[in-house]
C-alpha cells in the first residue's frame, strides 16, 4: 500500500499495518466501494475510510483519529447516512465486517458486534423461539437502529430496542474499549440507549423475548379505498392490546419483476400488523379489518425472524429521499389531509407514506432507560421515496416534506430520531430533558465533538 508522502499519509500506512481491517484513502483503488453507504443518494467523501474487522481495529482507528485531529463518523450500513454533515476531512469508520452474533437461550440475551444487520440476529434467536426487538428491515444495522431507538414490530408490548440493551461495548472519543452497562459508565450507557453516538459501538448485548411463532401478515386493498382503510384502521387502533402493533401504509410498488405478479407496479392502501398470541387469537383481533374484504391477505403464524418481510423494505442498496414525524394523534381529518397528499389521486407522491401506531410499552417511561425513556406520541409518520436521478432527488425531498407538512397541526413536539432524515441536531428528535444531559455528557466525554453522529449533539460550555 502507498498512500502518500506527508506525515499524515506516512502514519496512515502506519494505522494499516497494525490493523487487520483496511485503510483506504480517496484516489485509492477500493475507496468508492469503502465508502458507499447504503442509501446510494448520499455521496460520503471522507478523507480515509478504515474498514474496521475488530474492536480492537476501531480503538486504533480512533487513537489515530485522536492523535491526528481528525473526526470519526461512524458507520455500519449507512442506512443512516442521509442525516449526516459532510466528511471533509473526516475519517469514516466502517464496521461493517463485523458481525459477529451470540445468543444465549439460557439468559435470552444476544450479543451483536457493531456491524451486525438484523437477521443476523432474528434467524438464530428463531431458533431458540426468541425474538429480538428488531424494525421493519433486516438488513438495518442493529447498532444505527438502536443508538436511534429502534421502533420494531414488537414495540407496543416491549418497548424500543435502546431500552432492552442491558450492555454497550465502546470506544470512548480518548481511545479507550470500554464496557458500559447499568453498574460501569452509566451516563454513556444511557446516551447510547436512544441518544445515537458518543463514542464508537464495537458490540451491544440485548434482552430477547420468547416468541415461537406470532400472527402477522398483511392486508391489501386498492389505493382507491385508502381513505375507507386509513379510517377503519385508526379506529380499529383505539381496540387493540400491546400485545399488536400495526400500520397503514400507502404504497407504490415498482415493476421489479422480482416482485409478485399481483403486486408488481400497483398501487396500494395496506394495513400490516404483528399479533403475539396464537392463531385463534390473533384472527379474532384482526377481524373488524378483514371486514373490509381486502383483495390479498397474508395473514398467518410466522416466526419473529419472518417479520422483516411485512413491511417490503428495499433488500438491496437504493437511492432514497425520506422524513417523518411522530403524531401526537391522527384523528380523521388527519387521513383526509394524507390521502390529499399521498393518495389516489395526489400528483407526484412518494413512493411509501406509512403511519406507525405507537402507545402500550412506548408510553410507559421505563425505569433506567436510556435517552428515549418513552415516547408519547400516539402514531408515526414515515414518508420516502427512490430517487434514481440527482434530478428526482430534489423532487422527492419536496413531496417528502409536502406529505410531512400536511400533518403539521398533529405534529408531536419532536420527531423520531431513526426517521428524521435531514442534519436536524439532537435536540431536534429528543426529549428536551434527554438533550440537556447528552450536551453535558458531550462535554465531559467529546467536548471536540470528534465523534459525528447521525444528528448532534452540542457540548454545554462552561
Ligand atoms: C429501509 C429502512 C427501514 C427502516 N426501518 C426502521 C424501523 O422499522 N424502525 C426504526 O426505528 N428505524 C428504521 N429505520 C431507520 C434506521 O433505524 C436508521 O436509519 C438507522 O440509523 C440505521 O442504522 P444502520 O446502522 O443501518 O445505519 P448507519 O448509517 O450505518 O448508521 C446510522 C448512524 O448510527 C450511528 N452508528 C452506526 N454504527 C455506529 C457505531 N458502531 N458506533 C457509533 N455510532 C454508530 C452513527 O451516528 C451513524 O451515522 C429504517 C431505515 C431504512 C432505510
Amino acid at each position: 500500500m502507498n498512500i502518500g508522502d506527508t506525515t499524515d499519509d506516512r502514519d496512515l500506512e502506519a494505522l494499516q499495518a497494525a490493523i487487520g481491517g483496511k485503510v483506504v484513502v480517496a484516489g485509492q483503488a477500493g475507496y468508492d466501494q469503502a465508502r458507499q453507504a447504503w442509501n446510494l443518494a448520499v455521496d460520503e467523501r471522507p478523507r480515509v475510510v478504515v474498514v474496521a474487522q475488530s474492536a480492537s481495529d476501531a480503538v486504533k482507528a480512533v487513537q489515530f483519529a485522536r492523535a491526528h485531529g481528525m473526526r470519526i463518523a461512524p458507520q455500519g450500513t449507512g442506512h443512516g447516512a442521509a442525516p449526516l454533515e459532510p466528511l471533509d476531512g473526516v475519517m469514516l469508520l466502517r464496521t461493517t465486517p463485523m458481525r459477529q452474533v451470540g445468543i444465549d437461550p439460557a439468559t435470552r440475551t444476544a450479543r451483536a458486534e457493531a456491524g451486525a444487520v438484523w437477521q443476523d440476529v432474528t434467524v438464530p434467536a428463531a431458533e431458540h423461539g426468541l425474538a429480538a426487538l428488531a424494525g421493519s428491515s433486516p438488513n438495518v444495522g442493529v447498532t444505527g437502529y438502536t443508538l436511534a431507538g429502534g421502533l420494531g414490530w414488537l414495540a407496543r408490548r416491549h418497548g424500543l430496542a435502546a431500552n432492552s440493551v442491558t450492555a454497550a461495548e465502546l470506544v470512548t472519543p480518548g481511545g479507550d474499549l470500554v464496557r458500559t452497562d447499568a453498574g460501569h459508565e452509566p451516563d454513556l450507557f444511557w446516551a447510547v440507549r436512544g441518544g445515537g453516538g458518543v463514542g464508537v459501538v464495537t458490540a451491544l448485548e440485548m434482552r430477547l423475548y420468547p416468541v415461537p411463532e406470532l400472527y402477522a401478515g398483511d392486508l391489501f386493498f386498492p389505493i382507491k379505498r385508502a381513505a375507507e382503510v386509513l379510517d377503519t384502521w385508526r379506529e380499529w387502533t383505539a381496540t387493540v392490546p400491546d400485545e399488536v402493533t400495526s400500520l397503514g401504509h400507502i404504497l407504490r410498488l415498482p415493476p421489479l419483476p422480482e416482485l409478485p405478479e399481483p403486486l408488481r407496479g400497483r398501487a396500494f392502501a395496506v394495513i400490516e400488523a404483528a399479533c403475539l398470541g396464537d392463531e385463534g387469537t390473533g384472527a379474532e383481533l384482526i377481524r373488524p379489518l378483514r371486514r373490509l374484504g381486502p383483495e390479498l391477505d397474508t395473514f398467518a403464524m410466522i416466526p419473529a425472524s419472518a417479520l422483516g418481510q411485512l413491511n417490503m423494505d428495499p433488500s438491496q442498496p437504493v437511492p432514497g429521499q425520506g422524513n417523518g414525524a411522530f403524531l401526537a394523534d391522527f384523528p380523521a381529518a388527519a387521513i383526509d389531509a394524507l390521502v390529499a397528499v399521498a393518495g389516489p389521486d395526489a400528483e407526484t407522491p412518494p413512493n411509501s407514506v406509512e403511519v406507525r401506531h405507537l402507545g402500550g410499552a412506548l408510553a410507559r417511561p421505563v425505569p433506567g432507560g436510556g435517552a428515549q425513556p418513552s415516547i408519547d406520541a400516539s402514531y408515526l409518520l414515515y414518508a420516502v421515496g427512490a430517487t434514481p436521478t440527482p434530478d428526482m432527488a430534489n423532487s422527492v425531498r419536496a413531496h417528502v416534506q409536502a406529505v410531512k407538512d400536511a400533518l403539521a397541526p398533529w405534529h408531536a413536539s419532536y420527531d423520531y430520531y431513526g426517521f428524521e432524515d435531514t442534519p436536524a441536531t439532537a435536540a431536534a428528535v429528543l426529549p428536551p430533558d434527554s438533550y440537556r444531559r447528552l450536551q453535558e455528557i458531550k462535554a465531559a466525554h467529546d467536548p471536540d465533538q470528534m465523534i459525528i453522529s447521525a444528528h448532534p449533539v452540542w457540548p454545554t460550555r462552561p
